[in-house]
């Protein structure tokens, strides 16, 4: 009998309020005090266990209360006292079994791939096709309503050796982001920088800000309107020389084929809570490089053990060639969930070749920072 067909016997959560170090604002809404996020552990029955996490955003792609309950109540039943090796068809059912929930399934995936990769001696990456890069640049988001705050940050983190920063536009108008642009090209030159609105940008104006933004040269800009208007990030793109990302516009591959057909951007954000899973984020990344464009690897409010996942993820993807954002174990919780320190430094991070993720929760740290009924 194989390791892999052991029982999954335990399907333990938390919900978490994490502390975090500032207001960041972005187009769609803003975060403060605490994000949220619901922690999976998965028990075999030799004792292994495996880890993963659901990191909603409301505004974005859904609420804490909606993963933890697809969690609890819908996927719960689809899981327990299957074999360990069956991921394929574990996640298939949950995919049947509620419907949207991308976190929720990301936390599952991410779970049943750490409990695989514990019980066999492997890396996550290795199970999703080995690994093409060791290290993945880290881009750190500029989005404090207090700008003078964000200029310490710049200052610190290109101390630290970061290279790529994304500024979050649209949600304090024009001005304020045309102002922010001239301080950090005069400033920051270190900076490859990268703009994003999280579709907070109106029909009636967009195009003509867009373009304005564009004069300043960004490595590429940023889902400027809402996520269901795909005719107008197709007349966007098509006014600006500078790429055009979709984010918001695109969850999983579905999205990722009519995005394609109507040639609304030149590069898409993937992020394994769009899409429900690392495997999916895969395909979204693969068929964004069979239509001629880049992917970025995106996050949600997150705390390592997310990063990890999609650390792994972009490890094992060629596809995401312009880095990660995986900085808020690091620069934006005022403590992450981990045992060790996420493994970003020197503008990178480092991709870890221990079994499973790598690094798991403290859980301890699970137990304090449990959300307050
Ligand atoms: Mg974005």
């Amino acid at each position: 009998m194989s390791e892999l067909d052991q029982k999954i016997t335990g399907f333990d959560l938390w919900h978490l309020a994490l502390p975090v170090v500032s207001r960041r604002d972005h187009g769609i809404g803003a975060v403060e005090g605490a994000c949220e996020i619901v922690v999976l552990r998965l028990t075999a029955e030799g004792g292994a266990d495996g880890w993963g996490e659901a990191s909603p955003w409301a505004v974005f792609t859904g609420s804490p209360e909606a993963a933890d309950a697809a969690l609890d109540r819908y996927i719960r039943p689809h899981v327990v006292g299957r074999r360990v090796g069956d991921r394929a068809a574990i996640m298939a059912d949950a995919a049947r079994a509620v419907a949207h929930c991308t976190e929720a399934k990301a936390a599952l995936e991410t779970a049943l791939l750490d409990l695989t990769g514990c019980i066999s001696g492997v890396p996550v990456w290795a199970l999703l096709g080995g690994k093409c890069r060791d290290t993945i640049p880290l881009s750190v988001s500029i989005a404090n309503p207090d700008f003078d705050r964000d200029i310490d940050l710049m200052q610190r983190i290109r101390t630290d050796g970061v290279r790529l920063i994304k500024l979050k536009t649209g949600f304090a108008g024009h001005a304020f982001d045309i102002r922010r642009l001239e301080r950090i090209a005069q400033d920051f030159p270190e900076f490859e920088t990268r703009v994003d609105f999280n579709q907070g940008l109106g029909p009636e104006d967009a195009v003509a800000r867009v373009r304005d933004i564009a004069g300043f040269g960004p490595s590429f800009i940023e889902q400027p309107v809402a996520a269901h208007h795909f005719g107008l990030m197709a007349d966007i793109r098509a006014a600006i020389d500078v790429p055009l990302l979709a984010d918001e516009s695109v969850f999983g591959p579905e999205d990722m084929g009519r995005a394609v057909a109507e040639r609304i951007a030149d590069g898409v954000s993937v992020k394994i809570m769009k899409s429900g899973g690392p495997t999916r984020a895969q395909t979204v990344a693969r068929m964004a490089a069979a239509a001629g464009m880049t992917a970025y690897g995106g996050d949600m409010f997150e705390s390592g053990l997310a990063h990890l996942a999609g650390t792994h993820m972009i490890a094992a993807t060629p596809e995401i060639s312009l880095g990660c954002e995986f900085y808020q174990a690091q620069y934006y919780l005022a403590e992450d969930i981990l045992e060790e320190p996420f493994p970003s430094a020197g503008g990178v991070v480092t991709v870890p070749d221990g079994p499973g993720l790598g690094i798991r929760p403290d859980i301890d740290k699970l137990a304090y920072m449990a959300r307050a009924a």
